[in-house]
């Protein structure tokens, strides 16, 4: 299958369970994953009509964004893991940051944001599943950290991102996906420009959508296995 019509069954996909949940047409945003893919292959994907592209390597991703930079119409998501002597080139290049998990990679963030480029877009990350070995705050946190982001300057709080723990019963998928539904809700109530919930990847893209994910992340399914 080609990028062109991976991409056609997953919008369609997206459409379908979107009706079927009631929810307004083109409520779910459909990042393109490219990590570790060619310019090539997102050549493709921008050909075919995708314009939002989700990478998690600094290095390679700002490559990526420079090598676009006159096809303004793009939307550059990070998503991977962020230390802090990478944030400059993140806050240089990209359009969102969805990985934010402490205060202090916020702030550098905002103060590296250049003059003249728009609010660099954040969500922050919940660990939902409450895995040691994964990234992202407690939910009892979410409140605390966004009130101090909701401050800086150059940043504008979106909404929340998760990976939740994959599990094999699309029922027990469910629990993680309605907290962070309740997450989100809760955010909603307290700060003004939430409007993003990032979470369902291929395999649970179904009741994230069902649970009011307005943001699924797909890679595989678009432009085939990673080599690394
Ligand atoms: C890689 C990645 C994805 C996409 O994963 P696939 O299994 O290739 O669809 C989604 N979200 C995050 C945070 C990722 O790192």
């Amino acid at each position: 299958m080609s990028i062109s019509q991976n991409l056609a069954t997953i919008s369609q996909r997206i459409q379908q369970f979107t009706q079927q949940t009631q929810r307004p047409e083109n409520s779910v945003k459909l990042l393109a994953v490219s990590k570790t893919k060619p310019i090539s292959a997102i050549e493709q994907a921008i050909c075919a009509g995708q314009r939002a592209f989700g990478e998690n390597y600094v290095q390679e991703g700002v490559e990526k964004v420079q090598y676009f930079a006159n096809q303004s119409d793009l939307e550059w998501h990070f998503i991977g893991a962020l230390q802090s002597n990478k944030t400059r080139l993140v806050a240089e290049h990209f359009d969102w940051v969805q990985t934010i998990d402490r205060l202090k990679i916020a702030q550098r963030l905002s103060e590296q944001r250049p003059v003249g480029k728009p609010a660099l877009n954040v969500l922050l990350q919940i660990n939902i599943s409450d895995e040691a070995s994964k990234a992202g705050i407690a939910p009892t946190d979410m409140l605390a950290l966004a009130t101090e982001i909701s401050q800086l300057p150059n940043l504008k709080l979106r909404g929340l991102m998760a990976i939740p723990k994959p599990e094999s019963e699309p029922e027990q998928q469910r629990i993680a996906l309605v907290q962070m539904q309740m997450l989100f809700e809760q955010l909603k109530c307290h700060f003004k420009d939430i409007d993003t919930l990032s979470m369902g990847m291929s395999d649970d893209m179904q009741v994230a959508i069902e649970c009011g994910s307005t943001m699924v992340r797909i890679g595989t399914a678009i432009f085939g296995a990673r080599n690394y």
